[in-house]
């Protein structure tokens, strides 16, 4: 199965949607914040993010799913800045540090070599970590790779607080979609990443992921992940995240086949650590809260995906893992 851009390049249709995406830029429309700021001038606004794509780190990373991380690990590629400010962002010294990530400014030619980099080192795929306010960056870097040899299929790991518009653009560019649902209330959403309309914008951006890439996730015969959806939902403590409401509005708005990795890895990091006002953040979650959100998925007949284990929050299950040993585990083993 090949990545899906390589059709694009071929047919000469990459390009364009290249263009279309940049002209997006000038009066940024990038995301749903719709700031307006011209970038291709590098006029910053809410994401503090220009012409430049910002790269923090590129490395393979082994922390993913298992039918991402593999045995080589996935070749992600972490974007400096974020357009939300989460309190208890876990990677809040690349994305809310915008001062500090003005200096890691690269080219779309360098970030271009970075992926054919990772693809020489065995990595199984390019991820771009929080990749909203660089989709145009991306593109383009993603372009001139493939000009060069690129063949990995594409993850965009993304907050969800995408813009349907560029998603539309980056149908047949992108393999594989990995969004978190971060909140099934917009309150909760304005309160602890200080965005407005989170979920709104969120389920609109997954419906049009879930209309391209449909239920069914793609795996090579080496049981690596080659394309669909994979919708991350991260339990808070305090079920602040809305874990029953958001497979509710999953199963019946996208199927109860639509793949789910349920993540049990939170801890108080960032604001969430030191300020009272997020005291119902400050610490990890329990094992019944966990096993609270584990119970809904039978509850509420979701079929497929992965879990973390509450124990080490570091191994992930997945499906139809052929092993004698069976490491991983399908969340229908749980039901
Ligand atoms: S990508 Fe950045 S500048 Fe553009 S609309 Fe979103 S937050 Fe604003």
């Amino acid at each position: 199965m090949k990545a899906k851009y390589l059709t694009l390049l071929a047919e000469n249709k990459l390009g364009e949607r290249v263009e279309q995406l940049e002209a997006m830029l000038s009066s940024c429309t990038v995301c749903p914040k719709l700031c307006g700021n011209d970038r291709l001038n590098d006029e910053i606004a809410a994401c503090y993010s220009g012409r430049l794509p910002i790269v923090s780190s590129y490395t393979a990373h082994f922390g993913e799913e298992p039918c991402l991380s593999g045995t080589n690990g996935a070749g992600n590629i972490f974007f400096g800045n974020c357009n939300l400010r989460c309190v208890y962002c876990q990677n809040y010294q690349i994305s809310q540090t915008w001062k500090t990530q003005k200096k890691n400014e690269v080219t779309h030619e360098r970030l271009a070599e970075m992926m054919l980099e990772l693809q020489e080192r065995g990595c199984h795929n390019i991820g771009f970590v929080s990749p909203t306010h660089f989709a145009p960056q991306m593109a383009r870097a993603i372009l001139i790779a493939a000009e060069n040899g690129l063949t990995l299929p594409i993850v965009y790991n993304t907050n969800a607080y995408d813009s349907v518009n560029v998603l539309k653009l980056l149908d047949g560019i992108v393999d594989i979609y990995l969004p978190d649902l971060k909140y099934a209330d917009s309150d909760a959403g304005f309160q602890y990443s200080k965005i407005r309309d989170y979920t709104l914008h969120a389920r609109a951006a997954i419906k049009e992921m879930h209309r391209q890439m449909g239920d069914s996730l793609q795996f090579g015969n080496d049981g690596l992940l080659r394309g669909g959806l994979l919708i991350r939902l991260l339990v808070l403590p305090n079920d602040m995240a809305g874990i029953e409401e958001n497979l509710r509005w999953i199963r019946d708005e996208l199927g109860p086949k639509t793949a789910i990795s349920l993540m049990a890895q939170y801890y108080a990091t960032n604001k969430a650590a030191t300020d009272d006002r997020y005291i119902l953040l400050s610490r990890r979650i329990s094992e019944g809260e966990w096993f609270d959100a584990v119970s809904l998925l039978e509850e509420l007949g979701m079929e497929e995906g992965f879990m973390q284990e509450y124990e080490s929050a570091s191994h992930y299950y997945r499906p139809n893992f052929d092993d004698a040993e069976k490491p991983f585990k399908d969340i229908r083993d749980f039901q």
